[in-house]
């Protein structure tokens, strides 16, 4: 998930103007502990891992500010008073990743290849939400399953299929019995959430929720909000199923998308959506797209 503030760029200046003038209050820096060794860390953006090893720490996901990525070292600097040495990324969106720009230079930042392209599409494009140059990924994953030893950790990153964005990938510690899923689940929200100008993907979503379902792990950490239990995780694939299911056959009875959010009883869209932007399509519309080809 992006800060909707960027969203608003595209729009007339004064709407921008408002959204810049009066930002989301930012969440506050809160760290929950895990295990002896492993933590998350909720504010300031997606939520971050930290991994203590042997001699450094290894980050899952960087905040989306420099202060942001700041206020995470100093978290960091409070728990251990190792180094960071390696960051691995969930996926491409800047409030995981922008925060890197406070990151030491040199450090192993590790990411799906199709999270890299992603980053330099977005480089060049420019921008306030573009990442930072000096810290795109040094270590590009193309495999559906990779085994690493970090530092004396077991980590194993998975990538099923394009989900939320083409490039995601899913952080297990199998010995921990852990798991960073990235915006593959997003708490705060009922639905999945898929990012189409990424190329993720509604099905893909699926396949990739039941990898995450079925890894030996009782913590899922999810990209936004606390933490998931394996049942959690579990209704949210059944439910989104399900709903899938129901939109593909009401696409197949030729409903409209107004029809089909009826009947799959979504809340109407808001009406004054003010200077913040659109926001991101729902599920509902991007299963209806991805069936239909039409954008509304
Ligand atoms: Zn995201």
């Amino acid at each position: 998930m992006q800060n909707r503030m960027f969203v608003s760029l595209g729009l007339p200046l004064i709407a921008a103007v408002a959204a810049i003038a009066q930002p989301p209050a930012a969440a506050p820096f809160m760290v929950h502990q895990l295990k002896p060794n492993i933590y998350w860390v909720e504010g300031g953006g997606g939520n971050s891992g930290v991994i203590v090893g042997d001699k450094g720490v290894i980050i899952v996901d960087a905040k989306t500010t420099p202060a942001g990525g700041k206020e995470l070292l100093d978290n960091v600097a409070k728990i251990t008073p190792k180094p960071v040495t390696t960051v691995i990324l969930t996926h491409s969106d800047g409030d995981h990743v922008n925060g890197l720009a406070s990151f030491p230079a040199g450090i192993t930042i590790i990411a799906h290849e199709n999270n890299k392209k992603e980053q330099e599409t977005a480089l060049a494009a420019g921008g306030r939400g573009a990442p930072p140059a000096d810290h795109l990924p040094t270590q590009v994953i193309a495999k559906n399953k990779t085994s690493l030893k970090i530092d004396g950790v077991k980590i194993e990153l998975y990538h099923w299929a394009p989900a939320h964005t083409s490039g995601d990938l899913v952080v297990y510690l199998p010995s921990e019995k852990i798991v960073f899923t990235g915006d593959i689940v997003a708490a705060q929200l009922p639905d999945p959430l898929i990012h189409l100008e990424k190329h993720g993907s509604s099905e893909g979503w699926i396949t990739t929720a039941k990898g995450v379902v079925g890894l030996n792990a009782d913590q899922y950490v999810p990209g936004h909000g606390n933490v998931q239990t394996k049942t959690d995780v579990q209704t949210r694939l059944t439910n989104a199923e399900a709903k899938r299911a129901k939109i593909k056959d009401l696409v197949a009875q030729g409903k409209s998308l107004e029809e089909i959010r009826t009947a799959v009883g979504d809340a109407p869209p808001a009406a004054g959506r003010g200077g913040r932007g659109p926001g991101f399509p729902t599920f509902t519309e991007v299963v209806y797209r991805e069936l239909t080809n039409k954008s509304a």
